[in-house]
């Protein structure tokens, strides 16, 4: 196994720092309340060349680990900010180095790599079926050289911020394939073209601001170099990601989880009731200090999982365990610090609020803690599978 290089992943930790500290609160605020996205963020950072931290040198990234990318994502959101305005382009990206064709790396990856092109969106999830995956509806039929798209997705976040929207699609009927895993592929949709010719995207408010959408497709025709390795092997692929999913995700919710508890310790050591500074009674000391041994538990396993996906080892077990770990922990720190500050933790003004909300969603997306639950019981313990 790789030693970690402690003086790389400090310096990462400092310059990350550094970049998020050029926009403060009040910008990730004012965002918040307009439901605006952070493009001047996220051009910094891809400008940067963080975003490109996983593309190999030889397509014009930065050729790092899993465990540099995850630090990356934890500082971005440690200081204050959301790195779901761009995290999708890391874990993405995945698919087309590992399952493109060489033609295709070329042709995208140093482009990716640059930021000429934005690969933020991952279009997985359909309004009927859910985390059910293998029973999506949205059909891609072969034309000669083409695919022609119908269907629907939702909860398609970026969409409206990215040139490209990773795509699953059924290419074989459920009923003519023997397993229902098989007959998905993926495929690569330029949405500068494909917007407006072939497909609708329409915003979906939610409880924070993730500029997420509806996505339709109405005879959308996307092009056959444009599938992503074999026809019907995409549910394969898909699952290839997903761990690099689950470890980015836990060390963001690492990253909120130390957030809250900075801001937790500083009010409670700011904030005088009764003569006294609120920090000295144990019943509001003890909350943030489990909520902070919860915080480092969880970043723990989430360097373990890094550390085994760096090193090419099975990482499954530890990838989902790291993801609900720290989403707990993380949601635990956002209600510590809500409670220490009490009615402010309510205003705006104290983004208490605002990460309170943000921080909430890994708990649903992009896989619930059920989910995990039931991958740990049935392919880690050996429990009788359930659905
Ligand atoms: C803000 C936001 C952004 C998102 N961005 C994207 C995106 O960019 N791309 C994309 O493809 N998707 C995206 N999603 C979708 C997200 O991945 C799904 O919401 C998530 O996978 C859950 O699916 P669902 O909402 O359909 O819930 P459902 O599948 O309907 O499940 C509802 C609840 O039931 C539970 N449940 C369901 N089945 C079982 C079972 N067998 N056992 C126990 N519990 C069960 C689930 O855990 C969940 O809590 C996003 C979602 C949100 C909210």
């Amino acid at each position: 196994m790789a030693v970690p290089d402690v003086e790389l992943h400090q310096d990462l930790r400092s310059a990350v720092g550094e970049l998020c500290r050029r926009f403060p609160d009040n910008y990730w605020r004012d965002l918040d309340r307009k439901e605006a996205y952070p493009d001047e963020f996220v051009q910094t950072l891809t400008e940067a060349g963080y975003l490109a931290a996983l593309i190999p040198e030889q397509y014009g990234g930065s050729g790092l680990g899993i465990t540099e990318a995850a630090i990356i994502l934890e500082e971005v959101n440690r200081s204050g900010g959301n790195s779901a305005a761009c995290h999708a382009q890391m874990y993405i990206m995945g698919t087309l180095l590992r399952h493109g064709s060489e033609a295709q790396k070329r042709a995208y990856l140093p482009r990716i790599a640059s930021g000429e092109l934005r690969l933020q969106a991952f279009g997985v999830t359909e309004p009927t079926t859910g985390t059910d995956t293998t029973q999506l509806q949205t059909m891609a039929v072969r034309n000669g050289d083409l695919y022609v798209v119908n269907g629907q997705k939702v909860w398609i976040s970026r969409a409206e911020y990215s040139d490209l929207m990773l795509l699953i699609a059924r290419t074989t009927p459920r009923e003519e394939v023997a397993k229902k895993t098989d007959g998905l592929s993926v495929f690569l949709v330029d949405l500068r073209t494909a917007v407006g010719n072939g497909v609708t995207i329409r915003p979906l408010r939610a409880m924070m601001n993730h500029a997420t959408t509806e996505v339709f497709f109405d005879n959308l025709e996307v092009p056959a170099e444009n599938r992503i390795g074999e026809e019907g092997r995409g549910f394969r692929y898909l699952l290839d990601g997903l761990n690099a999913e689950r470890i980015l995700i836990a060390a963001e919710c690492v990253g909120d989880g130390r957030w809250f508890i900075e801001r937790a310790v500083k009010y409670a050591n700011e904030r005088v009731v009764f003569n006294r500074p609120i920090g000295k009674n144990q019943g509001v000391q003890f909350p943030i200090a489990r909520a902070h041994v919860n915080v480092e538990a969880a970043d723990l396993m989430r360097a373990r999982a890094a550390e085994l996906f760096d090193g090419g080892q099975p990482c499954g077990a530890e990838a989902n365990m790291a993801k609900l770990l720290a989403a707990d922990a993380s949601w635990e720190a956002a209600n510590v610090a809500l409670q220490t500050f009490g009615g402010f933790g309510f205003a705006e003004d104290y983004d208490i609020e605002r990460k309170f909300r943000e921080t909430r969603l890994y708990q649903v997306a992009p896989i619930s803690t059920n989910l995990i639950l039931s991958y740990i019981a049935e392919h880690v313990l050996g429990l009788p599978r359930s659905f």
